[in-house]
């Protein structure tokens, strides 16, 4: 609803600094990211999920950033030449693997949002395996769905975080690009005060804020707009940034400018974003989240930006090892990013559950990854596999980002 004010008795922000005592490091984190209603001060502290606001504690091991329910035909490329055909079959073992590898050139690949009965399946898995809840990061412009999320959510008992926002440029309506930044910032309030979509289930993020290299103007005055909602809403920021190592840094100059808080913003996608140890401690030390989503993706060629050698999952589990080593394990989450069918684990993919069910326990084995690490991802299943000293701690879990 365009034009809507938010009174100060609206809204009660929990904005704590973050002193940090080694005790109550996890607990100020949690706090640090809820958007609560005065009126409602009884429930100060919770989480706000499709269903309604929840505990932090009740959330148990979040994936931070993944989709449920989405459409990607804004990223289409044309298939390679002479292979026209084979984008064209329906998904079948005997093409698995080129649709896997050439996943934005099928366009049936695309419709993540025709799978809601694989999903819930999915989610179920996921639950069986530790799993609590996930943030949905699904904007305007990539067909966000907050009714299905909210089916999905009270059929599996996964708690599921909305996101507010809009998507990249390819994506702005030609109303969206004639908003003002109060206009913009008016959308994002009301998705996270009143309801998305038309409907009156909340959000309870902003994000993912979708960011093209070069940004665009429009993509600009949304970023804007981010900063000035979250000011007033002390809300967690999740970010898409362009694909340059450049696009991170340009990207928290604009927040921090419009008055945003980046202790409490994510910047996405850091595994095909920025390659170089250097450049990326650099980035470390701006202070925001830092997110490694693209665990279970592992491509010889990169369709959307071929100069990007992405990175396998054994260099993941280095790079978050590294960061852990350098003193950023407060600051970094995993998740998995699925955006298209082939992903699922109908179709021969990973699935939700890859992170818990394959990565920890890589991580458990490898030589060099202390104890830290695992605490610091927070998605350590809680199975007889591990040795009793990685018990997940009290508010284990990404729920830290704890939206
Ligand atoms: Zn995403």
């Amino acid at each position: 609803m365009l034009g809507y004010t938010v009174e100060p008795r609206d809204v009660f922000i929990m904005s704590p600094h973050l002193h940090h005592t080694p005790a109550k490091k996890k607990i100020l984190l949690l706090e640090h990211f809820l958007v609560v209603p005065s009126e409602m001060s009884s429930l100060s502290g919770k989480v706000q999920t499709v269903l309604g606001l929840v505990e932090p504690s009740k959330l148990g091991r979040t994936l931070t950033h993944e989709h449920l329910a989405m459409t990607f035909d804004c990223c289409y490329c044309p298939p390679p030449p002479c292979q026209e055909a084979i984008a064209k079959e329906p998904i079948m073992m005997k093409n698995l693997y080129w649709i896997q590898k050439n996943a934005y050139s099928h366009k049936e690949n695309l419709q993540l949002n025709q799978e809601t009965e694989a999903i819930k399946e999915e989610l179920l898995y996921f639950k069986a395996n530790g799993g609590g809840a996930l943030v949905e990061n699904t904007t305007t412009g990539i067909s966000r769905d907050t009714q299905t999320l909210k089916r999905l959510a009270e059929e599996t008992g996964v708690h599921i975080i909305s996101g507010a926002g809009f998507y990249v440029d390819a994506t702005h309506s030609s109303e969206t690009r004639a908003m003002s930044v109060e206009q913009l910032t008016d959308v994002l309030m009301n998705e996270i005060l009143h309801g998305a979509d038309g409907t009156s289930i909340k959000c309870g993020v902003i994000g993912e804020i979708g960011c093209s290299w070069p940004l665009t103007e429009s993509e600009k005055k949304v970023l804007q707009a981010t900063a000035h909602a979250q000011a007033q809403l002390g809300c967690p920021v999740i970010i898409h940034p362009g694909r340059s190592s450049r696009a991170p840094f340009q990207i928290i100059r604009i927040l921090q400018e419009a008055g945003a808080d980046i202790s409490k913003t994510v910047m996405s996608h850091l595994d095909r974003t920025i390659l170089d140890k250097k450049e990326l401690l650099e980035f470390a030390q701006l202070g925001c989240y830092l997110e490694y989503d693209l665990f279970g993706t592992e491509l010889l060629h990169y369709q959307l930006c071929p100069d990007i050698d992405m990175p396998d999952d054994n260099k993941r589990i280095r790079r978050v090892r590294l960061l852990v080593e350098e003193g950023y394990e407060d600051r970094i989450l995993v998740a998995h990013d699925i955006h298209t069918k082939t992903r699922l684990m109908k179709y021969g993919g990973h699935g939700y559950s890859h992170i818990l069910t394959n990565v920890v326990p890589k991580m458990l084995l490898r030589a060099g990854v202390t104890t830290k690490t695992y605490e610091c991802i927070r998605v350590i299943p809680q199975t007889e596999r591990l040795p009793s000293q990685f018990t997940p701690p009290l508010l284990d879990q990404a729920s830290v980002i704890a939206l």
